[in-house]
């Protein structure tokens, strides 16, 4: 197979789950030993996350163009950045490289289009939610209608990703949290949810969800494989 690159790190708590998907779909899908061919270049949180702080998107960028470029010189294929949020400067990390960037928000929509679904809630940070390099994306590439939660829900679900998913802690609360989040979202008229952070799947799945879910890590994950495989 040809090598994933990938950039991690924001959080690893997420990285750790498409290293495990990667590997776990290449075993399912070709059995045996087989495992998946992975470069992986784990950024320090910390760096980023005051970077968002600041709206200093453009220093942000010149560390993910780095790390794309380090990528590529060991022999990535293709580039993931495993954060949907930091797809903010997708463009310029595919600038900085020659090989394929695989923009997290295309397989996630295609997959809400394919399950015949047109107004997907949108659960991310507040930059993916409020900002409108993703929504815009879903909306003119993809033709779908995203539910934005109201203002008070979308504070609920940024403070649970940054101060307890990205750390690995998980309460009942927050699972309870987001279902009452998704609930209004249906009320208001969602068709499906989109799980639109890497973490939140370690939060919620299907079976919190009574409208299909659509998680953009296993997707992301999956269709990387699906072009390098
Ligand atoms: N991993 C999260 C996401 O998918 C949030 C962390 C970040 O700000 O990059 O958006």
């Amino acid at each position: 197979m040809k090598i994933i690159g990938l950039i991690g790190g924001m959080s690893w708590e997420s990285t750790a789950i498409y290293y495990r998907r990667l590997n776990e779909e290449v075993r399912r899908r070709r059995g045996g030993l087989y495992s998946a061919e992975i470069v992986l270049r784990s950024l320090d949180f910390t760096r980023i996350v005051a970077l968002q702080h600041l709206g200093d998107w453009d220093g942000a960028a010149d560390i993910l163009a780095a790390a794309a470029q380090q990528l590529e010189a060991m022999g990535a294929s293709m580039v993931l950045i495993c954060t949907n949020t930091m797809h903010k400067v997708a463009e310029q990390v595919q600038r900085a490289i020659t090989i394929p960037l695989l923009h997290i928000t295309d397989p996630t929509a295609r997959a809400v289009c394919a399950g015949g679904c047109q107004r997907p809630l949108l659960l991310a940070t507040r930059y993916t939610m409020e900002q409108n390099f993703y929504l815009d994306r879903l909306r003119q590439q993809h033709g779908l209608s995203p539910v934005i939660p109201c203002e008070p829900d979308r504070a609920l679900i940024h403070d649970i990703i940054f101060d307890e998913l990205c750390r690995g802690v998980i309460h009942e609360e927050s699972r309870a949290t987001y279902r009452a989040v998704i609930a209004r979202g249906i009320a208001r008229g969602a068709d499906s949810v989109i799980l639109g952070c890497t973490e939140i799947g370690l939060l919620i799945g299907p079976a919190d969800c009574p409208v299909p879910l659509f998680d953009s890590t296993t997707l992301h994950a999956d269709a990387a494989l699906d072009a390098c495989l």
